[in-house]
């Protein structure tokens, strides 16, 4: 069961959680600009200084603001050293020494965020689902906020054990920080309630190397330590993100993609699809007369990463091989935590979902 694309092209498709696949048109797109032969003006070795380059990014950035309806006041970064580097640059620029941080432990990229930070600033969890095995995520009224925090941190979406913030507390004192790599742009986010997001690219912006970073302007400027320039928020933004080399074709390859979020209309109809992709797809495992199973709760499932199991573990290993025969890629979970996912990303469209869907049935009738 070849997937057709709405192009009209076919092809497997990959519903891998670690990197999204493109979407054809901005495959399209870059195929083109690199595909003359050894052209010097080619944005492989576009040197960042150039004038084009220059325009490109500014284009990027200004596709970002209008897509997120970024608000007066705030700075978008492009830096380097993914989502794991600003586990520990979020409190080296935005928490003074001796002060606490509040994190909301959700799960696997929490708790790395939150380990991270614990060598920069005081780490207190204010919630943590670890006693449950991460199923949930524990109700925004129910955490126990620090006062003074220096901010508060939540990772909108876990993406190894496929959970997500569906609610945000309100009237907290201290900055909301979001680790938003694997939900970046699949919805749309009242930033006046945030105080920084941040998204690693190779999720939902296209290709690895890249790390955005929103930032309200406000809380620059009082640096943890000595931060290495690169990574220094006030610098970048003084410096257009350009304190150094950025990573000049992950900007370029994020503002086509930019480009083509904005093609389909914007965040709001990216919302829908990922809550029409993910109803779907859950309506097929809880329909599955207990053959496939899904940890997280109802209330805390992830629109963008579907984490399941089948509950005889022991067809994983035929499914994943199944799958892949048929063009289904990437459906294996988590390293450590195993079992099966699937990375519902903006590339992925409703028809893909479905050929997941009809191929689980078809395995499911083969084999219960
Ligand atoms: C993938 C992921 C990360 C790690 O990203 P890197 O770019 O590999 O550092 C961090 N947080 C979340 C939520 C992720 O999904």
């Amino acid at each position: 069961m070849r997937v057709v694309h709405r192009d009209g092209t076919t092809s497997g498709c990959s519903f891998s959680a670690a990197q999204s696949r493109l979407p054809c048109a901005v495959h399209a797109r870059i195929r083109e600009e690199i595909g003359a032969a050894c052209d010097p003006r080619s944005v492989l070795t576009l040197p960042f200084t150039d004038a084009r380059f220059r325009a490109l990014r500014d284009a990027a950035e200004q596709h970002l603001r209008t897509l997120l309806e970024v608000p007066e006041g705030w700075e978008v970064l492009f830096m380097q050293g993914g989502a794991s580097a600003q586990f520990g640059l979020v409190p080296l620029n935005l928490a003074s020494p001796g002060t606490v941080a509040d994190y909301v432990q959700t799960g696997h990229w929490s708790t790395r965020a939150m380990d991270e930070a614990s060598g920069v600033v005081r780490v207190s969890v204010v919630a943590t689902s670890a006693h449950r095995q991460f199923d949930h995520v524990p109700d925004p009224m129910s955490w126990r906020h620090t006062p003074a925090a220096a901010y508060l941190h939540v990772t909108d979406n876990e993406t190894a054990d496929g959970v997500e913030h569906h609610r945000m507390p309100c009237g907290v004192d201290a900055p909301l920080v979001s680790d938003m790599t694997s939900s970046f742009l699949t919805r749309r986010v009242p930033l006046a309630a945030y105080g920084a997001i941040y998204a690693g690219a190779q999720k939902n912006l296209g290709v690895a190397g890249l790390t955005v970073v929103l930032v309200r302007r406000d809380l620059l400027g009082r640096p943890h330590a000595w931060v290495p320039a690169p990574f220094d928020y006030g610098r970048q933004a003084a410096a257009d993100s350009m304190v150094n080399t950025p990573p000049t074709f992950a900007i370029y390859v994020a503002g086509l993609v930019f480009e083509w979020l904005l093609e389909q209309g914007g965040l709001g109809v990216m919302e829908a699809l990922s809550q029409r992709k993910s109803d779907a797809l859950y309506a097929a495992i809880d329909g599955s007369e207990g053959f496939f199973r899904c940890r997280a709760q109802p209330g805390s499932r992830s629109r963008v990463s579907v984490c399941f199991d089948l509950a005889d573990a022991a067809h994983t290993p035929v499914f994943l091989s199944s799958a892949h025969a048929e063009g289904l890629e990437g459906l294996a979970g988590h390293s450590r935590i195993g079992g099966l996912r699937a990375g519902l990303y903006n590339a992925v469209s409703p028809e893909d979902v479905g050929a997941l869907i009809d191929f689980m049935r078809e395995f499911r009738r083969r084999y219960q």
